[in-house]
């Protein structure tokens, strides 16, 4: 059987194994998916010695995305622009990096939720690596404009300067809060407040009538940024989606075969 597995630090939170185990199921592969948990600063070490056990790829989350750019001897267009790897793949060829997050975002949205990105007015709020991971996957949909607002302006000008010479020129601008201005067909919090409970300071005049609110974090009950985006008309939607989509991404680049997603989002949203 063919082995991939998740390494992470912590990673017993994790919930690959069982989507993964789901995908398998459904589409009739044989693989086993284990969560593994490598060592802060022996995560390269991790890799070598799974794929000497024959290995065929792995997922990769917190906090060895960047450490697993290193490791990967070939790197995909986006995961060379998100600057992160969340997928590895063990070829004949060597380790290729990639990076399926900002796809797994957008095929939720476009996909699950219904809202098409061409020709919208987009609003992403915050600039680390979860943001400038899904940049290139939505100018890919081409927008009528994403504006990147962040607490620290100059993190998300230098996306603008990143992303201006791939299909962003003319689309793309950064700003602080206060300087939002208009209102957005879609706002997606891609900051970590929503991990502390805090809401970014965002106006409530960013809602359009009819638009899409989305906050990559998931939990049980909605986020207080997607509480507040409730209170002011706007769809909700939260990151479980994303979780399971991205991984779809990641399946059907080892296995050739894209799976169903809806009954496995509807799984573990019965979990939450
Ligand atoms: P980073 O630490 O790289 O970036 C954090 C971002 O949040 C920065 O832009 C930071 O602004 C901003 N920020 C933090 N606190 C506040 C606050 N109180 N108000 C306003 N802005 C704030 O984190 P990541 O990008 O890796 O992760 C962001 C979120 O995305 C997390 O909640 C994570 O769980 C989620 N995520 C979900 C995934 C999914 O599959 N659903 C996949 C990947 C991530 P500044 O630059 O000014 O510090």
């Amino acid at each position: 059987m063919d082995r991939y597995c998740v390494f992470g630090n912590p990673i017993a939170h994790s919930k690959s194994p069982e989507i993964h185990a789901a995908f398998a199921a459904q589409t009739g592969q044989a693989l086993t998916y284990e969560k593994r948990l490598a060592p802060v600063d022996g995560f390269a070490a991790a890799v070598q010695a799974f794929i000497a056990e024959g290995g065929k790829g792995a997922n990769v989350t917190v906090p060895f995305k960047l450490d697993a750019v290193k490791v990967a001897q070939a790197l995909t267009i986006r995961a060379r622009a998100a600057g992160a790897v969340n997928t590895l793949h063990f070829t004949e060829d060597g380790i290729v990096g990639d990076n399926t997050d900002g796809a797994g975002l957008v095929a939720d949205i476009v996909n699950n939720a219904g809202v098409q990105i061409i020709g919208k007015r987009v609003l992403l709020l915050g600039a680390g690596g979860a943001a400038r991971g899904v940049v290139l996957p939505i100018l890919e949909h081409r927008p009528a404009q994403l504006v990147i607002a962040n607490r620290t302006v100059a993190t998300a000008e230098a996306l603008v300067e990143q992303f201006a010479a791939l299909g962003g020129e003319g689309v793309v601008s950064a700003c602080g809060y206060a300087d939002i201005a208009g209102a957005f067909d879609l706002v997606i919090n891609a900051t970590s407040a929503s991990l502390s409970a805090e809401l970014p300071p965002v106006p409530a005049s960013v809602f359009a009538p009819g638009s899409l609110a989305y906050d990559m974090m998931y939990a049980a009950s909605p986020t207080v940024f997607l509480q507040f985006a409730g209170q002011h008309g706007a769809r909700l939607r939260d990151g479980l989606g994303m979780l399971v989509e991205q991984a779809a991404e990641a399946f059907s680049l080892w296995r050739g075969v894209q799976p169903a997603t809806a009954g496995v989002l509807q799984s573990l949203r019965d979990q939450l």
